[in-house]
């Protein structure tokens, strides 16, 4: 099944939720590469297969241009029609055979504030649609109970689950962009309230990737950052978002956190000039790299604020299996504009940490929740440019602890207050007498995949989005995926 023909609004939203194209799989044709599901032929960007990159280079440059071009243009066309003032949003940049992207906004609550600029349209339990009758402008709280959903006063009905004990949504679409609010924030695309048991529901977003990337862009780059950056930046986020919808369990009702879990998502609020530019300059477009059996596939494309001058592998990072797109690198003092390129030192009191560690412990089934004061930290292993990628943590009854340098700062950051964060794991130990000393800190975050601050340099120092992350990911290839 493609996504091919265009769809009417009801059609659209008729369809199963899950039902916006087959799973995201790249199948390689020779010096091509295209992604089932999606229609359009793919572009290539490989230095490998295109000796010639500055050739192809500039045919892109040229493309992504006249992109830019048409954006402006859609920009400015409304703003004729418009008066000036007008708080309309931009128009969606993306098309039809976008994939959706299914956001989980809220998880398991009990109610939300839902905003209606204009009466939407919204279904429950897959009846027919219908036009909420709600005045304009209306605020009303949305729960659900034994009776169904209720939407301020007003009974929608609908049964919570259906025969076979499937719990069934309500559905929302808006009947013009932006005028449904969520807690007080305006997203693209519609929502499924979709209940977990207990009166309670998970609030999801479903939007196409393009209109989702717009606020995920500007929330995970700095303002005034280089537009060359911030292309990059939102072919890494389409790679992630769609890698993570590709691998997303039948089961499971949504795609991606909005918050750091998965990338930040700040809805309509949060779109800026330049990530609607960056997104509109590539959209379709996605980095992959081979696997094991020189299949070319997307990947987890992880990206962090900062490596601190050595990033580390996505397998050593997070004991997943070993792709070299996501290998180590050492860029010496590449980000050193970051202001986490080094830090501390942080001191943290033994009896304190061990607090932090017995919690993560419990929290997550593991044996550090059973462990004693602790006595010394080690660094254990490191990678091939000298990172931390393994500590060693003794308590006072000899018990060892071995964890990775994601594991162990993820323990240490638990329960902690914000004065004594481990911003990264890419730093050295002293074990004194009552405290654990961290010392020569580098990097902000787990330093897998594209660095932020690198990207940030190397755009100021005049390479286009292309370069930037073929040089965060080894042996990636560019490819259009829809
Ligand atoms: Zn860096």
């Amino acid at each position: 099944m493609t996504n091919c023909g265009r769809l009417g609004r009801w059609e659209r939203l008729l369809r199963p939720m899950r039902g916006d194209g087959d799973p995201v799989e790249l199948i390689p044709r020779s010096d091509r590469v295209l992604i089932r599901g999606f229609c359009a032929p793919v572009v290539l960007f490989d230095p490998t297969i295109f000796p010639g990159t500055d050739a192809m280079a500039r045919t892109l440059f040229l493309r992504y241009r006249v992109g830019l071009v048409l954006l402006l243009l859609a920009i400015a066309v409304p703003a004729v029609w418009y008066p000036i003032g007008c708080s309309s949003p931009p128009p969606a940049t993306a098309t039809e055979s976008s994939p959706v992207i299914r956001v989980r906004l809220l998880a398991g609550v009990d109610q939300a504030t839902i905003g209606c600029a204009i009466p939407p349209n919204y279904r429950v339990a897959r009846k027919a649609p219908a036009t909420l009758n709600s005045p304009k402008n209306a605020v009303f709280t949305l729960a659900i109970g034994a009776d169904g959903w209720q939407a301020g006063n007003a009974r929608l009905g609908g049964a919570p689950t259906d025969p076979a004990g499937t719990a069934l949504p309500l559905e929302i679409e808006p009947a013009e962009l932006g005028t449904v609010t969520i807690n007080g924030i305006a997203y693209r695309g519609r929502f499924r309230f979709v209940p977990v048991g207990g009166n309670k529901f998970d609030v999801i977003n479903d939007v196409d990737v393009d209109s989702y990337l717009a606020s995920v862009v500007s929330r995970e780059m700095l303002p005034g950052w280089h537009e060359e950056a911030y292309r990059a930046q939102a072919i890494i986020a389409r790679t992630y978002a769609l890698y993570e919808k590709q691998t997303t369990g039948a089961e499971k009702q949504w795609d991606v956190y909005a918050d750091t879990r998965s990338q930040v998502y700040g809805g309509i609020p949060a779109e800026t000039a330049g990530s609607l530019a960056a997104v509109a300059d590539t959209a379709g477009i996605v980095v992959a790299a081979a696997d094991a059996e020189g299949r070319v596939k997307i990947f987890k494309a992880y990206f962090s604020a900062c490596c601190g001058g050595v990033s580390q592998s996505g397998a050593d990072a997070f004991s997943e299996s070993y792709v070299p797109a996501l290998s180590d690198q050492n860029v010496y003092a590449a980000c050193k504009a970051s202001p986490r390129f080094n830090w501390g030192p942080i001191d943290i009191p033994k009896t304190e940490l061990t607090r932090r560690f017995v919690l993560f412990g419990q929290k997550r089934n593991r044996p550090e929740a059973t462990m004693a004061t602790i006595a010394r930290v080690d660094i254990q292993q490191q990678n091939r440019w000298g990172r931390p990628i393994r500590f060693l943590v003794i308590d006072t009854r000899g018990n060892r602890f071995s964890l990775s340098g994601e594991e162990f700062r993820w323990a240490v950051n638990t329960g902690a207050p914000e004065s004594s964060v481990l911003y990264s794991s890419f730093v050295k130990v002293i074990s004194d007498s009552d405290k654990i000393r961290f010392v020569e800190g580098h990097g902000w975050g787990h330093g897998v995949g594209m660095c932020q601050w690198c990207a940030e340099k190397r755009a100021e120092d005049g390479l286009g989005h292309e370069h930037i992350i073929l040089a965060a990911y080894p042996t990636a290839v560019l490819v259009r995926a829809y």
